[in-house]
């Protein structure tokens, strides 16, 4: 079997402080995998520039210029990670990759444990997540809240990779399957399990960043978990509808019991019970509508088939290319 055209998929946003530092690593990596004998010559690192503000695609443009091997590919605003990073696997595909490997411009994922990961490709593993051995350089507060999210994902019956990210290796048979997958809000670590095929995990020790910072607040973090939970799982609405059963049965003992009450005499002023009553119920309805808006809200968006992302540029080919 000939070597697999191996892409790594980048996204970028305002990276111009670390994408200097990392960008040489990232292409040893590869030459070091090409020497290994484990892809192909044809082998490249794509980078997609998610919109940013600083002088992110210029620092693309000029590694392409410098390399034929360092590519990018520009989009026409930010759009999330996620997006961001869906649209570099379908440009890969495009350009005829094999094999892609999607990691953080950062620097935070090791990026050694790619060989392990195309390793797996060969022993013929279709999609190799990248797994965190430790999550010992995270603050105890990103750590807890990781952990409850993983479990809460579980409840609501999505499945996803403990731990893993977006650090991932995905065959180009997995990603032509995954073009049938056209919904935008997307939650790329828990829709890839749901394509299926012969898939293994590789565990590798998570750094800190090399420079810049996070982009990830605790509003986008809050958003990406709440989009994960309701892009995958239905769960939620039938809690409500749980919850909803729960509180008519109980509504109803409790009618009964008051009925019982006035028979036998002893009806008290009951102003207490009944206002906490509706305070509780009108706290429950509203939440129900809440989550039944947030689905509602989706079918909305899904509706409106909008693109997922627009490639306002791409580096020029290189002649070294043909
Ligand atoms: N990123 C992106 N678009 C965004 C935000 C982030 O493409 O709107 C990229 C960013 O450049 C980085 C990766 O997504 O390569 C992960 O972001 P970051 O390192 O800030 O998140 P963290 O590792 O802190 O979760
Ligand atoms: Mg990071």
């Amino acid at each position: 079997m000939e070597n697999p055209v191996l892409y790594i998929v980048i996204p970028c946003y305002n990276e111009e402080e670390v994408l200097p530092l990392t960008a040489p690593q990232f292409l040893k990596q590869l030459t070091d995998m090409m020497s290994a004998g484990l892809i192909s010559d044809k082998s490249r690192i794509l980078f997609v520039n998610d919109g940013s503000r600083d002088t992110t695609w210029e620092v693309i443009s000029s590694l392409s210029a410098s390399d034929a091997r360092y590519k990018g590919i520009c989009l026409s605003r930010n759009r999330g990670h996620q997006n961001a990073l869906l649209a570099g696997l379908h440009e890969a595909l495009e350009q005829g990759a094999d094999i892609t490997v999607s990691i953080d411009c950062d620097g935070q994922d090791d990026i050694t444990a790619m060989s392990r990961m195309v390793e797996e490709y060969h022993k013929g593993s279709e999609i190799v997540y990248g797994v965190r051995s430790s999550r010992d350089t995270d603050k105890f507060m990103k750590r807890f809240t990781a952990r409850s999210y993983y479990k809460l994902l579980k409840v609501m019956g999505a499945d996803v990779v403990y731990d893993h990210a977006d650090y991932r290796l995905v065959s180009a048979k997995v990603l032509r399957e995954f073009e049938n997958f056209t919904e935008v809000n997307i939650y790329l670590r828990g829709m890839f399990p749901l394509v299926g095929f012969k898939s293994t995990s590789v565990y590798y020790e998570r750094k800190e960043r090399e420079a810049g910072k996070s982009h990830y607040p605790l509003s986008k973090m809050l958003s990406l978990a709440f989009d994960g939970i309701t892009s995958l799982s239905i769960k939620p609405i039938r809690i409500i509808t749980g919850i909803g059963g729960f509180v008519a049965l109980f509504s109803f003992i409790f009618i009964i019991y008051s009925f019982v009450g006035f028979f036998t005499g002893n009806t008290v002023p009951g102003w207490a019970s009944t206002s906490s009553i509706i305070c509780f119920l009108c706290g429950v309805q509203l939440l129900s509508l809440g989550v039944i808006g947030e689905y509602i809200g989706k079918i909305y968006l899904e509706t409106k088939r909008r693109p997922r992302f627009i490639i306002s540029e791409r580096t020029p080919e290189n002649s070294e290319d043909e």
